[in-house]
């Protein structure tokens, strides 16, 4: 059987279209080629920052540049339910549990100890089973118990370096449903990767590390593994990624200023970036 690449841009609309995501979005575009499949998911699961306004003007300007997709865009905040169900099936399993920490909880009784994407380690507070009435919890996966289960630290496949070693037993015990939206970016994402049947994973070396976690709730969930392919990033003068606060790298800026599709395409921190990917 002949096989297809399917790969997916999947935006967060809480602000407008930047180069960063000019970049992630031909490379993915670029990663299935002529005969593959390039998705774009909406991924709007905080309904306090992505707003329609901004999906709407995300969708615009993706079509004037040519990067929409031509196949069903999937909208996470319209498939609460179907993360929610995985949660579910993670709490029945006994490898969540409540966490009524606030985040001053947490850095007080931190150990200073960081995750490789450089968050606090959670301390484990709650693992014991404390429970706060008077709270919704955030629920958190209980990485040891998994990593238990699984046998071991996946790895995956980064494309040009071949096996990487995950590092998720770094990670601590990470949220999987926040106390505001239920859900998490982790959960929600894989089960949409492997919904969508994506084969190879395009995003920004921002993203990196979160691939560890990715791997165990894909083997967790006996979800295919997919292949990653991590970008180069378009840096600000101080060495940050692009936010979407920089107007001056904004999509609707430019266009405003008598840009073409094309000129955006080409512009030269774009080309730059792909180039180093
Ligand atoms: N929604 C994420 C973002 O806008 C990207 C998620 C991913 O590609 O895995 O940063």
């Amino acid at each position: 059987m002949t096989h297809v690449p399917v790969t997916r841009f999947a935006p967060s609309p809480t602000g407008y279209l930047h180069l960063g995501h000019v970049v992630s979005a031909v490379h993915a575009q670029k990663t299935a080629g002529p005969l593959g499949r390039f998705l774009v998911r909406i991924e709007d699961i905080d309904t306090t920052r992505c707003t329609p306004e901004l999906t709407d003007a995300l969708r615009e300007d993706l079509q004037w540049l040519g990067l929409w997709s031509a196949k069903p865009v999937l909208q996470q905040s319209q498939h609460m339910g179907a993360y929610a169900a995985v949660l579910d099936h993670l709490r029945q399993r006994k490898l969540l549990y409540p966490c009524f920490c606030t985040r001053s909880d947490i850095a007080a009784a931190a150990s200073g100890q960081q995750a490789p994407d450089g968050s606090t380690v959670y301390p484990g507070t709650c693992r014991s089973g404390a429970f706060d009435h008077s709270r919704a919890p955030a629920w958190r996966l209980d990485m040891e118990r998994a990593l238990n289960e699984i046998q071991g630290v996946p790895s995956w496949y980064e494309a040009g370096h071949g096996r990487v070693a995950g590092r998720a037993d770094e990670f601590g015990d990470v949220v999987l449903g926040r106390r505001d939206t239920g859900v998490s970016y982790h959960l929600c994402v894989t089960h949409d990767d492997a919904l969508q049947g994506v084969t190879c994973v395009t995003r920004g070396q921002d993203l990196y590390a979160a691939t560890s976690i990715h791997r165990v709730l894909q083997t967790l969930m006996k979800w295919p593994e997919p292949e990653y392919r991590h970008h180069a990033l378009i840096l600000d003068k101080s060495g940050k990624k692009l936010s979407k606060r920089d107007g001056a790298e904004g999509v609707r800026a430019l266009r405003a200023m008598g840009w073409s599709a094309d000129d955006v395409l080409t512009h030269p921190l774009v080309t730059k970036a792909l180039t180093e990917s």
